[in-house]
């Protein structure tokens, strides 16, 4: 269980393997912190971003296809509109709970920060696995949950987007939902919509590219060169499958993928599109003919020169972090490394791109389709894709910067810029009233 001074603010030291996922909140405090105490930020800004601003639980029912009723628990957690609206994602999954949310939410606010969005972070999530309902009953649930947190959101309050288990359908559903309440449509409350409903181009493959960016930005100071460097990629979801597409076309061999079941292994490279079609046939990337099974666990260990954590968080701990081969870890997922994990990949040399960057294509692409919404005025998938990659090249200059003027890895130096940044709001706004 979470050890906390308070209900809303983590205070122990945490490694993720041995605690619950109630303390991931107490773990995105810890990586605050440690940012905070380099750049010696005052008190009273440390302790109004150690909180989430706002927090909505509810509980709700859904009607089944058999006619039965089920009671879902969800939340939407807005960390700070300090900076604007607030953006983050919803997800589906079993193991949702607040305290994630809250941690969730708070890298949203640093993620806006570090590439420059005008936004403060929230997220949100229903505690579900979807994998379980019909599509029916996922529509239900989504427009349940979108109404009763509907005093929560808006164009102007916060938009949500999609997240694990969720998708451009759900994001649909979702604004709908809020059109029909409030009797318009309102495109702008949502981003990770259809292209046909004001959905951005190159919004869906967004946060994998964006990884890609950033892995190319990395290599080329690492001087590695991608077309030799054997690949890894843990999660085989959105910005999984996108980002070992993206690395394969550079001609770096992806030597292992998974899903939530597990993963395969060849150390000559797999070819991608079969192991794709083999996952549409038999819903997972387990017993590709040309690879070995391996666990989840295994594959962070495999020989390769990148490792893509694209599954989901408390994945590389100070339990395996000596074991990692991989000599640049990008982070696709949230929050996947814990900190002591961090320090011991530091010491070892390791150039971890820190989710708060790593995976920050995907809001990015989202703040492009909310100004295309915004103005009604749609972009070209060229113009998405440069206009992402000039911000995360930008965004990796301005991190690796922070981190050799502070003597400090990837993440703290993310985290030294996003509180620069947020606190500067703080600032110069003042305390109301
Ligand atoms: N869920 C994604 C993330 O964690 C995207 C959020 C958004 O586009 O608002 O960054």
């Amino acid at each position: 269980m979470i050890v906390s001074e308070d209900a809303h603010r983590g205070t122990a030291v945490i490694d993720r393997q041995e605690q619950d996922s109630d303390d991931l909140f107490a773990v995105a405090v810890q990586q605050f912190d440690i940012a905070a105490d380099v750049i010696g930020l005052e008190d009273g800004i440390r302790q109004t971003l150690s909180h989430c601003q706002r927090e909505l639980t509810v509980h709700f029912p859904v009607e089944m296809d058999d006619g039965s009723v089920q009671v879902f628990a969800g939340h939407r957690v807005r960390h700070s509109s300090l900076p604007g609206p607030t953006k983050g994602g919803i997800r589906y999954h079993q193991s949702v709970t607040i305290n994630e949310v809250r941690a969730l939410a708070m890298w949203m606010t640093w993620k806006c920060a570090v590439v420059g969005l005008p936004y403060g972070g929230a997220k949100g999530g229903v505690q579900v696995d979807p994998k379980q309902l019909s599509q029916t009953e996922v529509q239900n649930l989504t427009r349940r949950y979108t109404t009763e947190i509907q005093p929560f959101i808006g164009p102007n309050i916060d938009i949500p987007a999609p997240d694990v288990n969720t998708n451009p359908q759900v994001m649909a559903w979702l604004m709908d939902t809020y059109s029909m309440n409030v009797g318009y449509s309102v495109p702008g409350v949502v981003t990770g919509k259809p292209l046909e409903l004001g959905g951005s181009a190159g919004r869906n493959e967004a946060t994998g590219r964006g990884c890609v960016f950033a892995i190319e930005e990395a290599a080329r100071t690492q001087g590695m060169s991608l077309s030799s460097a054997r690949t890894v990629v843990q999660g085989f979801g959105n910005a999984g499958s996108v980002a070992a597409r993206l690395m394969s076309e550079h001609e770096s061999p992806v030597v292992a993928v998974s899903d939530s079941r597990g993963g395969i292994h060849n150390p000559n490279g797999l070819d991608l599109q079969a192991v794709t079609r083999h996952k549409q046939r038999t819903g997972s990337v387990l017993g590709f003919r040309e690879a070995e099974n391996v666990t989840n666990e295994q594959m962070l260990e495999l020989e390769c020169d990148i490792l893509i954590p694209a599954a989901l968080e408390g994945q590389i701990t100070r339990r395996n972090a000596a074991s990692i081969k991989a000599k640049i870890v990008a982070e696709a997922a949230n929050g996947p490394t814990t900190p002591e994990a961090d320090s011991i990949l530091y010491d070892r040399g390791v150039l971890v791109l820190p989710d708060i960057f790593a995976n920050a294509g995907g809001v990015t692409v989202s703040y492009f389709e909310w100004v295309q919404a915004l103005q009604a005025f749609p972009w070209s998938e060229e113009q998405v894709n440069e206009r992402l990659r000039d911000i995360m090249q930008r965004s990796y200059v301005a991190v690796l910067d922070t981190s050799r003027k502070y003597g400090v890895h990837m993440r703290t130096a993310a985290l030294v810029r996003a509180i620069e940044r947020v606190a500067s709001f703080s600032r110069l706004r003042g305390i109301y009233p």
